[in-house]
């Protein structure tokens, strides 16, 4: 096994009624909070009531930037950066789901940064000093609340990009499951998806001897085969929607890529494409694409591990590693058919036309991938694979 340095700072609070503790997690690294929350689902469960009032009756000083989109848009996080200057916020606290905390983690970026905040999606900008941040999670998928990333989209440019950093990850994150339940069933089955994607990307490398990494990321596998179809049947099924959100956090935390190369990436970032074009929930975009992508780079190389998924996750019963990865692939789109995810881009109002701008886009700074090398020329036929 390579050698690996591990740390995933961010302090878990989980379980019912947990965001009652936010009060002191907040005032042991600042007093003056920026509270950025989305489009509304927030004040709909009660969250926001809850919240402000927890704020109030410890005398931290508040201000809202409210209505961040799905696929953040820069334009939020400039009017973040504005409103901590404006009032020398201190601390971000971001309620609600992945698009929610990545806004604040672009923001908490940008506020000590002199330029735009875009530069850092750009690569033309690394993060110093970010604001700390927490985070009360409301929709389990991205992983956010326990990483350093952020995804940005930009209208303008008709682009989405990811930044990051280990500065940016939550001091605190809040899960608590009963928060999912007015999880709708189309983002319960995204982030199903998305969670699944992430181990995905970090499962599939060439490297061996990481047992004890793969053995974890099949058990992530598994929880969401298992538990994501619950949490679709019954909104409310505790057991499922805990599960889920667990799973959201370690599936992209570090765990399971530690010891590993970079991970493969590439399919999140052919997603972001879909995003920035149709403003495509992300996690539908990756259950089209995934199995595409797994199909096209099926060879005598990368067999082995797309079998050892085939076998260990799906119960695939073959011999031939060729033969158990197609299996394989088959059970993926079928799981994804079945939570309610399209399977075709078409599907997805992605058009043909679509493509070149969607090629160079995802190849802007070369080849992308780890597992498998993606050249411009490949991700097209990927996409038209999807189409
Ligand atoms: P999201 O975009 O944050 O939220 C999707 C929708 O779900 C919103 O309309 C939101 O409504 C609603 N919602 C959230 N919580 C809810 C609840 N408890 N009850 C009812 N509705 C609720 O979804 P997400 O999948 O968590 O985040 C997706 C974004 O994260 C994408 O931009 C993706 O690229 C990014 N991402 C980031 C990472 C990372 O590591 N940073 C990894 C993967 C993906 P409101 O707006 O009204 O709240
Ligand atoms: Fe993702």
């Amino acid at each position: 096994m390579r050698d690996f340095n591990f740390c995933a700072p961010t302090k878990i609070l989980f379980g019912k009624n947990k965001v009652e503790e936010i009060g002191p997690e907040i005032k042991a690294h600042g007093t003056r909070v920026l509270l950025v929350y989305g489009g509304g689902s927030v004040k709909k469960m009660g969250l926001y009531d809850q919240v402000v009032t927890l704020l109030k009756a410890q005398s931290i000083f508040f201000v809202e930037l409210s209505g961040v989109q799905p696929n953040p848009r820069i334009t939020s996080v400039r009017d973040g950066v504005r409103l901590c200057r404006e009032h020398n916020l201190d601390f971000i606290l971001a309620i609600g789901g992945g698009s929610v905390i990545d806004c604040a983690k672009a923001i908490a970026a940008g506020v000590p940064y002199d330029g735009d905040a875009w530069d850092f999606p750009m690569g033309r900008a690394k993060v110093v000093n970010p604001l700390p941040l927490g985070t009360v999670l409301t929709l389990a998928a991205t992983g956010t609340e326990m990483n350093g990333n952020a995804v940005i989209s930009n209208d303008d440019v008709a682009d989405k990009r990811g930044m990051g950093a280990d500065s940016l990850r939550p001091k605190f994150s809040v899960l608590d499951p009963s928060l999912t339940f007015s999880v709708d069933k189309w983002q319960t089955a995204a982030g199903t998806a998305d969670i699944m994607a992430h181990i995905f990307e970090q499962y599939f490398t060439l490297d061996k001897g990481t047992f004890i990494q793969d053995a974890i990321a099949e058990a992530i596998l598994k929880t969401c085969i298992e538990y994501g179809p619950r949490a679709l049947n019954r909104s409310d099924d505790y057991e499922a929607r805990a599960n889920l959100m667990w799973a959201s956090s370690l599936a992209l935390n570090g765990l399971t890529s530690t010891a590993k190369p970079e991970g493969d990436w590439a399919t999140h970032q052919m997603e972001h494409q879909l995003s920035a074009v149709n403003d495509m929930t992300h996690g539908a975009g990756l259950a089209i694409l995934f199995p595409v992508w797994m199909r096209y780079v099926l060879n005598e190389q990368t067999a082995p591990k797309l079998a050892q998924m085939a076998r260990n996750v799906w119960g695939v019963d073959a011999d031939d590693d060729r033969e158990a990865a197609l299996k394989g692939i088959d059970a993926v789109r079928q799981f994804f058919n079945s939570l309610g995810m399209p399977s075709s881009l078409t599907q997805g109002g992605i058009r043909r036309d679509d493509i070149p701008g969607m090629v160079q886009k995802a190849c802007l700074f070369g080849p992308i991938g780890g597992f498998f090398k993606l050249e411009a020329k490949d991700v097209e036929a990927i996409y038209l694979n999807a189409l």
